[in-house]
């Protein structure tokens, strides 16, 4: 399977489409992101690794960092998971409001806002120091000690993150939050702003195409099963209220974020990672969606 070759192509390609999308701006940091970057880098289970353009600069995972949230709460309550945040896609935008209500305070799944957020709670009710072992977590998937938050991007969030604050007041009121809403609000933007770059996304998400293995260490960091639902959560609830486009389109489990990152996985093959930080109007990245559109067409790689 020659990926290199076809990544460069596409690549090279989608480098020179009219960007139609747009940086999110309801976080004032991410506007001062040059909107031309333009990154990939695939991580394999059996042909190596390769990356192109912008793949070294680290840039705001945001919510792609809610998978390694999951993750590790899951490892933590198991199938107790699911009693607080349900696995239905939303098909309703991230950061809503509307579901919550009528569904007393159990959100669709954990990668909408107001799920991530309950799933903070129970990592902040489970951890002795959450911030630092959540990042300690988030190290060792990667196998390197680098990766780390940025106090600028939280800043500028925590200051401005008003729709996030009524998600978690909301979720209070109906009983699905243990802890204080500001201590949980405070890690969620915490763990919103990590930073990494296109190599260590895809290097960090392929336990999740390898059986719940980590790469570098073999080490098992959820069981198989535990691997596939998390697999099968970010097919149906990874891209918000575009989540049937990008599987129509891309045929992959992945996750996006609205500082521009996409990952997305192929069981027994590979994990890649694109960054392109002008967003389409559902907040995924416009030309991540299509440069992997392309790629899974042209490697004949999708998983359906
Ligand atoms: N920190 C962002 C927020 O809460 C994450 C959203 C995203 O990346 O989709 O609104």
């Amino acid at each position: 399977m020659n990926f290199e070759e076809i990544i460069k192509e596409v690549y090279e390609k989608k480098k020179l489409i009219s960007d139609e999308g747009q940086l999110a701006d309801y976080i004032p940091e991410l506007k001062l992101v040059d909107p031309d970057k333009f990154g990939v880098y695939i991580s394999t289970l059996h042909y190596g690794h390769f990356g192109i353009g912008d793949c070294y600069d680290r840039f705001s995972a945001q919510s792609i960092a809610k998978v390694f949230s999951l993750t590790l709460a899951y490892s933590i309550l198991d199938s107790k998971t699911w009693e607080r945040v349900g696995v239905e896609p939303s098909g309703t935008s991230f950061n809503s409001l509307i579901q919550l209500e009528l569904e007393h305070g159990i959100p669709r799944n954990p990668f909408i806002n107001a799920g991530a957020i309950v799933i903070c709670d129970i990592l902040l009710s489970h951890l002795d120091n959450p911030k630092e072992d959540f990042l300690a977590f988030v190290r060792s998937l990667s196998g390197h000690g680098e990766i780390n938050y940025s106090d600028k991007i939280a800043s500028s969030e925590k200051k401005a993150g008003y729709r996030n604050v009524a998600l978690c007041n909301l979720i209070k009121a109906f009983g699905n939050i243990e802890n204080d809403p500001v201590d949980v609000l405070d890690f969620y933007f915490d763990l919103c702003s990590l930073e990494m770059n296109c190599e260590e996304l895809s290097k960090i998400f392929l336990f999740l195409a390898n059986d719940g293995f980590t790469l570098h260490d073999q080490r098992q960091i959820l069981t198989r099963s535990q691997t596939k639902r998390i697999n099968a959560l970010m097919q149906t609830c990874g891209f918000y209220d575009e989540s049937g486009e990008f599987a129509f389109k891309v045929g992959l489990p992945g996750k996006s974020g609205v500082g521009g990152g996409i990952v997305a996985i192929h069981p027994k093959q590979y994990a890649i990672a694109v960054w392109g930080p002008r967003l389409n109007a559902k907040g995924n990245s416009y030309k991540g969606m299509r440069f992997l559109e392309e790629f899974t067409t042209r490697s004949e790689q999708s998983i359906f």
